[in-house]
């Protein structure tokens, strides 16, 4: 089972990576914010470097951009106090120079360079003459100077992103049961089978039923097809049941810290055993504080997207009318717990009221709120773009326009809107849910 590729937002590789790049900027001139004193091009035949020099080490990223070409480079927590350098019209790499402010208190250098121009970048080292430096290296590309780095078209292709939609119950476990004779396991799979019809609809998107008729799956065996399944999201739909007629309305969870924990030292118990790995790491050759660590990062990222996207689809079904919580409400329940799949559970409605035992059935009142249900999905993904994922290619093409189109021609800055959502995580996920209502077993 290979898991690496599914959730690389929060994969472990790159908790190990954040942490490492933490660390690093934890000890010497790393977390410094730091200014650009100087930005300049260096002409040479077939190639040109452009210097840019600061009073501190800086911490960028970079990356290339197609359509039109250019190579974006993030400087975090930097100013820029100086002019940047004006090229000619004939330059035979570069078409021009940009620079605007990001975030808050970092920069971005965008170098529009012409066609087939290869580039690469790097840091120095203060030496006698000079101090810190970020040198882009740009070349024709005709001559082969340096090894350079993969360009896009060597980038695996493009993937969907995968959502596992669980109908509760089935076979000999039926759910809860109306007055009027519905079984949840049988409106579950209806809703079930909408949600998944309507996220195959959407390009950039695909869904697998965990169960796709009247049979019994397990618990464990509901987590298990989904992460065989490499699913980005698990939602398990189900109907409430309480023994007053009037409880009304959905409400959405996300797996409770306290179940985080009890899976956490179950996994740490069988990991000897266990091949599976977590977030793309195997956790049985590492020690137990390591293991431990590592299950944790996976964990809290995990829990952290499942609350982020629950909200979401909570306040879509909220638009349809009838809450029964109004905010995300989390709990210990067994389908919840992949360590490296975020996963939320929706009740969609009390199926023991016999108004709502009636929408259930109702083919309108399905469609409505599995739409409901995918435009919470979908905006979360949009906010939340999956490194590798056509819907994330999508939304940075879209950005990339936005951006060209709000820079008038002789400007030298570029304004970038931010695309990501707010992180806010739902104060309710801290704390353990204390339900009023009775929770149909699961
Ligand atoms: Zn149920």
């Amino acid at each position: 089972m290979r898991l690496s590729s599914r959730w690389s937002t929060i994969a472990l590789t790159d908790f190990v990576a954040a942490l490492a790049l933490w660390m690093a900027a934890s000890v010497g001139a790393w977390a410094q914010s730091g200014t650009v004193t100087s930005v300049r091009v260096v002409d040479e035949p077939d190639a040109s470097r452009l210097i840019i020099e600061l009073d501190a080490a800086p911490s960028f990223h970079s990356f290339v951009l197609p359509d039109p070409d250019r190579l974006v480079i993030d400087l975090k927590d930097v100013k820029l106090k100086t002019r940047l350098p004006i090229l000619g019209s004939d330059h035979p790499l570069l078409k021009g120079i940009r620079s605007a402010p990001r975030n808050q208190g970092d920069r971005r250098i965008v170098l529009d360079i012409k066609a087939g121009v290869k580039a690469k970048s790097y840091a120095v080292a203060p030496n006698e003459q000079y101090g810190h430096r970020l040198i882009v290296e740009l070349d024709a590309g005709v001559v082969a100077a340096a090894p350079l780095p993969p360009a896009p078209a060597n980038s695996p292709p493009l993937r969907d992103i995968v959502i596992a939609v669980d109908a509760g119950h089935g076979g000999e476990d039926p759910g809860a049961r109306g007055h009027g004779g519905t079984w949840e396991k049988n409106v579950a799979l209806d809703i079930a089978r909408q949600i998944a019809a309507l996220i195959s609809q959407e390009a950039g998107m695909r869904a697998v039923l965990v169960r796709d008729g009247d049979y019994f799956v397990s618990l464990r065996e509901r987590i298990t097809r989904a992460r065989r399944e490499k699913a980005d999201l698990f939602l398990s739909i189900h109907a409430d049941a309480f023994n007053n007629a009037n409880a009304r309305g959905s409400s959405v969870y996300v797996l409770s810290d306290r179940g985080a924990s009890d899976e956490a030292s179950r996994w740490l118990a069988e990991r000897e055993n266990a091949a599976d790995l977590v977030g793309g790491v195997s956790l049985d050759n590492k020690d137990d504080v390591l293991a431990s660590v590592l299950l944790d990062l996976s964990q809290t990222g995990t829990l952290q997207a499942s609350a982020q996207v629950a909200d979401r689809v909570l306040s879509q079904i909220g638009k349809l009318g009838s809450l029964h919580s109004e905010s995300v409400q989390s709990a210990r329940f067994v389908v919840l717990k992949s360590p490296d799949v975020p996963s939320m559970l929706i009740e969609t409605a009390f199926i023991s009221n016999p108004e709502e035992e009636q929408r259930l059935n109702d083919k309108s009142y399905q469609d409505k709120l599995s739409v409901a249900i995918l435009n919470g999905v979908r905006d979360y993904f949009r906010s939340n773009p999956l490194p590798g994922t056509r819907l994330a290619a999508a939304e940075s093409t879209t950005g990339m326009r936005a951006e060209m189109a709000s820079t008038a021609p002789d400007s030298a800055v570029v304004s970038r809107p931010t695309r990501r959502g707010k992180t806010q995580t739902p104060a309710s996920r801290r704390k353990e849910s204390t339900p009023s209502i009775q929770v149909s077993p699961m």
